[in-house]
């Protein structure tokens, strides 16, 4: 497909630049011709555990989760979040391992979800749609 392709090799933080309250920074980003694919993953140091509130940065595992497929601007978008699964590290807590959030990103509300992804649908075309 030939598409250009941008890493994390390039430096590339846009999106913590453009979302700073999101958290995130694009990981991968691949511009073809009628599809748009970025991965991206969270950049907090710690998430709070749901069961408990504590804060930790306590790594289980990461996994991937598809956050969209959708046509944007005439093009397939598909974006992918490698998220993490992060260990409860208070003992008195039951909840074991938990699934990080990313409000903006992870939130059932579809409508900024799709905001974000076409944001950064524009982001990517503009840094990787010139070659
Ligand atoms: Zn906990």
């Amino acid at each position: 497909m030939g598409g250009h392709h941008l890493g994390v090799a390039d430096g590339v933080r846009v999106a913590d630049l453009l979302f700073p309250g999101v958290g995130v920074e694009i990981e991968e980003m691949i511009v073809g011709e009628g599809e748009v694919r970025l991965a991206v993953r969270s950049v907090a140091a710690s998430a709070a555990c749901p069961g408990c509130e504590h804060r930790s940065s306590r790594l289980h595992c990461y996994y991937k989760r598809r956050l969209a497929d959708r046509p944007v601007a005439g093009r397939r978008v598909r974006l992918e979040l490698r998220a993490r699964r992060l260990a409860c590290g208070n003992d008195r807590c039951g909840q074991g391992t938990f699934a990080e959030q990313i409000p903006d990103l992870t939130s059932r509300n579809v409508r900024r979800t799709t905001a974000l992804t076409a944001q950064l649908t524009d982001i990517a075309l503009f840094l990787g749609g010139r070659a």
